[in-house]
């Protein structure tokens, strides 16, 4: 059962009131300018007798992360570790030393063998698209051993051991330094993907508290010992809002092992907090752990939750887990942070369309935050044993001087090897507690940890920055947060597009407000019987069409184009209907549904503005200025007007948005449209069309015609009269249409088509896993893989394929195949019985000829039409002859050059998308330049294009171009007209004769 209520209130409320919110909550309870002078002398003492190389301080103001060398370092150190084969390390290597310059590095070990490592690689590394002969190849895997020696280093700064026994004997040697040193050890490694992975990370959780354990003394409270940090991603390969039930089934008991091992030794165990969309889903499980401890083992104070500052509801959040403790009478550790996806959740609520961020985004108004949080937590020491996690003096300082005020323990926490510098000042009053988090792992799982540390660090805005810039005075670093105007700094993701277009607006699944809306609507929509229109009716639906066509033609764009933007205003508020309407009528999931109203009301805007820039008036051969240029005494214009009647005909995998989008062009133009939609999916295209007439789009200028493509889709191309087909769907359907309109007599009739392709993805070893694992089961089997864009093969080097297809295997087991209306469902059936029929014979065919990789498990629900995903891996690209429109997946492993895989998939004729991963960039240019495909996405998934950002279409067997939500995408709805007027017929040239200084002006 999903959640039914949230705890915390609306994520996406107005920034500037929250803050001032806080701003009240500190009111007379802190002296910033006190504050600040404490926190200087820190400063002053580090900028001074600055921390070792290795620091991230130090390391920072060597190669800052904006700079080509820190950024290279960055990307090396991020994925050359995980190279196995020296060709593609080599390769690397080259790309990111290549764009830097070391020179100039101070004398430390790892200056000096980057240094060298540079030095060396302007003799061997290859260029670009280079071999290096064998003299460089030996100089070569030099170069590459000493950067990886370089990069090991760097990396063994962060993590104190590479297991938790080596971790434990850092641990014990730096306590002999200070005796009260505390730790918090974490297990590094990216979150599960697979059932496997969370199990590994069971054990290694079990394994490391046995551990901890073994030295801890019973006499002494959680807050004085060593503990862990544990994350729940990693303990549950589904740890998300969707997946609620399996969450607290399967992961809560799994976390309760580990709280009850810890709570036996009574060491602390502490939960990380995540994403900000899996908070009320933590607060689930942190309840239900709070429960069970009351129950079984109240006097152990030791469980823990970490917090970020930077959330618009981490005031509340506190609240909650204050009344939780006191409910149940019971302590927490309750670990104060920041946040450490800033801009990861930035990013999402763009994307999502959401009503606004769900964290703070100026750097103050998180400090102001942290504050009031920390305040909130040492206001209830009854409840809570406060610990402050944060690098920042001026904010050490501040939670010194309010803990001062309150008098109740607390700690402070610093990451292992990050700023040391200002805690080894702060740590000389020896009343202060500290305890340092440490990641314990080997190396490979570094990366990603470290990557984020070097990027949060690295950024302008953070302390650390600040501190290693000596541009950057004392005022500066230690400003008052307290004295700003909280004014948000981003664009809401409403109005990223800027004044000219308004965003569509999407919604947050996990916020129960935002999807009971969706589900009430579902109780509530029946999908409309539609009577199909006969052959009959074509020709006179043309003719109507053809005379509407003058009025149509001749309303001027702004008001053609207004109305366009009034429907898609009216489909917006109309969102919980219509996505109810698709999931009922074509199987979609809530979250596909989201996207693709989204996508219908951005095409509206889109092509609403489009129109009005293209089919503006355009002076030939053009301005300078208020000067046109060319020959005097003539006017030269270029105009685009309609053609006439077009027949759109759209598939029914979008049969919103690709309806839309094709219908808006060609109105938004001034041509007339008769739409056909799918067979499948025409109750969408109903009430698409009937919100379009009540937008003021008149019934002759549109009219529907559902019925067979064969019969009512054949009779409109057919008929006399028609202006242009626009048509989404099959490759040999478009062949159809292209065949018929050119056997018509009478003017040549254009042809748009969009059509499909057999999309592949290039994964070179320098690739993450889990990276690639997450891009390949969205592209190829969310939708049930029924998207054109969708991936049909993916070629894997054969070097990291063993490692890669294990993890889709396993991520793919954990997906749910079933009835699309529940929010856990990933895929939904296909959309009739003919495409279950086609697909199946397809996977039939696979079992014969190739490996399966995924021996079908039956779908979880008995519904018709539901596929479970499938794999299969082919020898050669060869055999993937056809496009399967179904999540059926091929995988191919290659070795040798990258290039000779692009020019083989070339070669299957198609042209849509194509995914590349690769940390190698120069690669990625190279060889998304070599592919013949209409949208290349590196790095990332290769669905989802989105309107006006990224235009969609393809080439050769997919499809003519334009690409939807391009800027040429109208063009081809019109005809070019010119008017070239002789100004100086009658009379002579006036204008040159009465001022030739305009005229001299423009040369
Ligand atoms: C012991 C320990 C444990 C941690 N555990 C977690 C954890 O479980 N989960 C987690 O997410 N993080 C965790 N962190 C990381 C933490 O959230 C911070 O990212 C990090 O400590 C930097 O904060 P600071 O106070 O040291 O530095 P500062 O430089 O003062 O603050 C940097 C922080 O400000 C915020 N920020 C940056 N730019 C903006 C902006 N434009 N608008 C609004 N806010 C902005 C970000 O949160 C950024 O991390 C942990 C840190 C420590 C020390």
């Amino acid at each position: 059962m999903p959640r039914t209520t949230d705890r915390l209130p609306f994520p996406y409320r107005p920034e500037a009131a929250l803050v001032a919110q806080r701003l009240a909550c500190l009111q007379g309870a802190l002296d910033w300018a006190a504050a600040a002078q404490v926190a200087a002398p820190w400063v002053r003492a580090v900028r001074e007798n600055p921390p070792p190389f290795w620091a991230m301080e130090s390391l920072l103001k060597e190669y800052p992360i904006s700079s080509a060398e820190g950024l290279a370092l960055m990307r090396l150190a991020e994925a050359l570790l995980r190279v196995p084969d020296a060709e593609t390390a080599i390769a690397l290597t080259a790309d990111q030393l290549g764009r830097a310059d070391f020179d100039g590095a101070t004398d430390s070990t790892l200056a000096r063998l980057s240094s060298t490592a540079i030095a060396m690689s302007k003799h061997f590394l290859p260029g670009a698209g280079q071999e290096p002969g064998l003299m460089a190849k030996l100089g070569a895997k030099t170069v590459v051993a000493a950067t990886l020696r370089a990069v090991q280093l760097l990396g063994r700064q962060f993590v104190l051991g590479q297991t938790i026994r080596e971790g434990m004997q850092e641990a014990a040697a730096a306590r002999k330094q200070r005796d009260r040193l505390r730790l918090s050890f974490d297990m590094l490694g990216e979150g599960a993907r697979t059932a496997a992975d969370a199990l590994r990370y069971l054990s290694s959780y079990e394994h490391a508290i046995a551990a901890i354990a073994q030295g801890a003394d019973p006499a002494r409270h959680p807050a004085q010992k060593d503990g862990i940090s544990i994350k729940l991603s990693a303990l549950h390969p589904r740890y998300e809002d969707a997946q609620h039930e399996r969450v607290m089934n399967e992961l809560v008991p799994r976390v309760w092992t580990l709280c009850r091992a810890a709570a036996a030794a009574h060491i602390n165990l502490t939960i990380d907090a995540e994403e900000v969309d899996r908070l009320e889903l933590s607060l689930d499980v942190f309840d239900a752990l709070a429960q069970r401890v009351a129950e079984h083992c109240p006097q152990w104070q030791g469980l823990g939750l970490a917090m970020q500052a930077y959330q618009t509801r981490a005031l509340e959040l506190i609240g909650h887990i204050v009344s939780l403790a006191r409910r149940h009478q019971i302590k927490f550790m309750c670990r104060l942070v920041k946040g450490a996806y800033w801009d990861a959740e930035i990013k999402r609520a763009q994307e999502q369309g959401l009503p606004a961020y769900p964290v703070f985004t100026h750097k103050q108004h998180t400090d102001v935050s942290y504050l009031a949080c920390a305040k909130a937590l040492l206001d209830a020491p009854d409840a809570i044993f406060p610990q402050f996690a944060t690098h920042n003096a001026g904010t050490i300082a501040a939670i010194l001087q309010l803990a001062a005020r309150q008098a109740v323990p607390f700690e402070l926490q610093r990451l292992h090897g990050m700023g040391e510098g200002i805690y080894r000042e702060v740590l000389k009053n020896p009343l202060v507690a500290c305890r340092v988090y440490a990641p314990v792992g080997a190396h490979r799982d570094l990366l990603a940890y470290l990557v984020r540390r070097l990027l949060e660090n690295g950024a302008n805005s953070s302390f650390v920055h600040q501190l290693a810039d000596e541009s950057v005075g004392m005022d500066q670093l230690l400003i008052s947060p307290l004295r700003l105007q909280p004014q948000p700094s981003l664009p809401l993701p409403v109005d990223i597009y800027g004044a000219a277009r308004t965003n569509s607006s999407g919604r947050d699944l996990s916020v129960i407000a935002q999807r009971d809306e969706l589900l009430t609507a579902h109780a509530q929509t029946a999908v409309a019987l539609m009577t199909q229109a006969r052959v009959e009716d074509a020709t006179a639906a043309v003719t109507r069409a053809t005379e509407a066509f003058g009025t149509w033609s001749r309303t001027p764009v702004a008001q053609r184009a207004a109305v366009l933007r009034f429907a898609a205003d009216t489909l917006q508020q109309q969102q919980p209907r219509f996505c109810a309407l698709l999931v009922k009528e074509a199987h979609k999931t809530w979250g596909d549904a989201v996207s693709e109203l989204r996508e219908a009301v951005d095409f509206l805007r889109y092509y609403a503005n489009e129109a009005e820039r293209v089919m503006a008036p355009q002076a030939l051969p053009g301005q300078r200025g208020a000067v046109t240029l060319g020959i005097t005494g003539e006017s030269n214009v270029l105009r685009l007007v309609g053609r006439g009647a077009w027949v759109c005909i759209s598939p029914w995998n979008f049969p919103l948005a690709i309806f839309m989008g094709q219908v808006a062009a060609a109105l938004a133009t001034g041509n007339t449209v008769l739409a056909k939609p799918a067979e499948q999916t025409p109750a969408v295209a109903l009430e698409a069309v009937k919100l379009l007439h009540a937008a003021g789009v008149p019934a002759d200028v549109l009219q529907l015609l559902h019925g067979p493509g064969e019969t009512v889709g054949a009779a409109l191309v057919a008929a006399p009269g028609v202006a242009g087909v626009v048509f989404t769907g099959s490759t040999q359907v478009a062949k159809i249409i292209q065949r018929a309109l050119a056997a018509k007599d009478g003017p040549i009739v254009p042809l748009i088509a969009e059509t499909g392709g057999i999309n592949a993805m290039l994964v070179d070893s320098t690739a993450l896993p889990e990276q690639v694992a997450d891009a390949v089961l969205q592209s190829a089997f969310r939708s049930a893989g029924q998207r054109c864009s969708a991936l049909r093969l993916l070629c894997v080097h054969e070097a990291i394929a063993d490692g890669v297809i294990e993890m889709i295997q396993g991520a793919a087991r954990e997906l749910v195949a079933g009835d699309p209306s529940l929010l856990s469902t990933d895929l939904g059936p296909v959309i009739d019985a003919e495409a279950f029929d086609h697909i199946q014979r397809h996977v039939a065919r696979l079992r014969g000829s190739a490996k399966n990789l995924l021996p079908e498990t039956p779908p979880a629900q008995a519904l018709p039409h539901l596929i479970a995903p499938q794999m299969f891996e082919v020898k050669a690209i060869g055999e993937v002859r056809q496009e399967i429109f179904g999540p059926v997946l091929q995988v191919l492993r290659w070795s040798g050059d990258p290039m000779d895989v692009i020019g083989q998939i070339n070669a299957l004729g198609y042209g849509l998308t194509l995914g590349i991963q690769t940390r190698i960039d120069s690669r990625a240019q190279a060889l998304a330049a070599a592919a013949r495909v209409g949208n290349v996405y590196v790095n990332r998934n290769m669905i989802g294009a989105v309107v006006g950002v990224q235009p969609f279409g393809g080439e050769g067997l997919s499809g003519t171009g334009p690409k939807a939500g391009g800027p040429h995408y109208l063009l081809r709805f019109c005809a070019e007209r010119t008017l070239s007027i002789n100004t100086a017929a009658a009379g002579g040239n006036v204008a040159l004769l009465a001022g030739p200084a305009a005229f001299a002006h423009a040369r």
